[in-house]
């Protein structure tokens, strides 16, 4: 149990605005921000955390403590991935409400909680094994992935919220801004008025958000996707705001953190380039072990795998590899 368990942190980020420092079990990400928006009679709340006993414990602590004896009257989830939804069920049953989310990102909830989204490890393990990943790294992975189905519990319906929309909170205008690529169509909420932007995971400070290809889109190109909603969020979102990230602390220098972000995913590309000259072809596994190395948890494999391939197939996009699949078994080649 980490000290941010036991002792929350809240804080006031900006007026009528507070950030919970929220416990997550996880090697690489041990913490994600809660966000709780004033609201009339009541407050909004962003995001769920982890479903344990002492982020549930902390979570009634900051109820009773910060809220000015007022209800939680409306809870947003920005995805559906685990760290953001796995007390989904629980608040929503503690509080009478159900979760705003857009439309696909509910969809991958139910799906992954059915293990038919990112979570089906017999398809995965598949899929790596076409792209020549070992029978002991496949193992590792089996063995030691946390299944979305083990960890988040979610409610019967929700409250679906679409690009754009116009959400009022407090008597403020928030505008739901979809971005894709570290999931298929996560909610960011912007409000121009107050200067503020809740990125969820699409912007993160110091740390790049997971870009994965799932076994069931071989051919998929979730980095572009990605990067278009980079391009999108330069456009639509002022530099100036307080970006309030899901994980590490808010900041200021959206427009710069967007541009960080691309030369980082740039120079992986590069990496990646140089390792096969022209001419010549790599598997998958080879690129994930010449960026990521070998010595990986479960976890990790599932992360190292997707992100190695979200690159690949995106320099096929550009029209510099190209993906052969040779009946059971894919390689790259490096064309242009
Ligand atoms: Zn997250």
């Amino acid at each position: 149990m980490s000290l941010a368990a036991t002792a929350p942190l809240v804080e006031e980020v900006a007026p009528g605005i507070l950030r919970v420092d929220s416990w997550l079990p996880f090697k690489g990400l041990k913490q994600i921000n809660l966000w709780f928006i004033e609201d009339g009679d009541g407050w909004t709340m962003i995001d769920c955390g982890f479903a344990a006993d002492s982020v549930r414990q902390q979570l009634e602590s900051v109820w009773s403590t910060a809220l000015k004896g007022k209800p939680v009257t409306r809870l947003i989830v920005t995805h559906f991935h685990p760290d953001h939804m796995s007390n989904c069920r629980w608040i929503c049953e503690r509080w009478n409400v159900r979760p705003w989310m857009t439309t696909p990102e509910w969809f991958a909830a139910q799906l992954a909680w059915l293990d038919l989204h990112t979570d089906n490890v017999a398809k995965s393990s598949i899929f790596y094994r076409r792209h020549a990943l070992s029978e002991q790294l496949i193992k590792i992975y089996a063995d030691g992935f946390l299944l979305y189905s083990d960890c988040v519990e979610l409610p019967d319906t929700c409250r679906t919220i679409a690009d754009n929309e116009q959400i009022l909170i407090g008597g403020r205008t928030w505008r739901v801004v979809q971005g894709a690529g570290h999931s298929p169509a996560m909610a960011s909420l912007y409000c121009e008025e107050e200067g503020v932007f809740i990125a969820g995971d699409q912007i993160l400070p110091k740390i790049s958000p997971n870009i994965s290809l799932v076994y069931w889109d071989p051919f998929g190109d979730p980095l572009n996707a990605y990067l278009k909603s980079l391009t999108r969020l330069r456009q639509d979102v002022a530099d100036d705001v307080l970006v309030l990230p899901s994980h590490r602390a808010p900041f200021r220098g959206l427009h710069q953190r967007i541009d960080e972000l691309r030369a980082h995913h740039e120079h992986r590309l590069d990496k990646i380039r140089a390792m096969v000259p022209k001419g010549t072809s790599l598997t998958g596994a080879d690129c994930m072990a010449g960026l990521f190395g070998a010595d990986l948890d479960g976890q990790q494999v599932y992360f190292a795998m997707g992100e190695a391939l979200a690159h690949l197939n995106y320099l096929c996009t550009l029209g510099e590899f190209k993906l052969v699949d040779t009946g059971n078994s894919y390689h790259y080649t490096h064309i242009n």
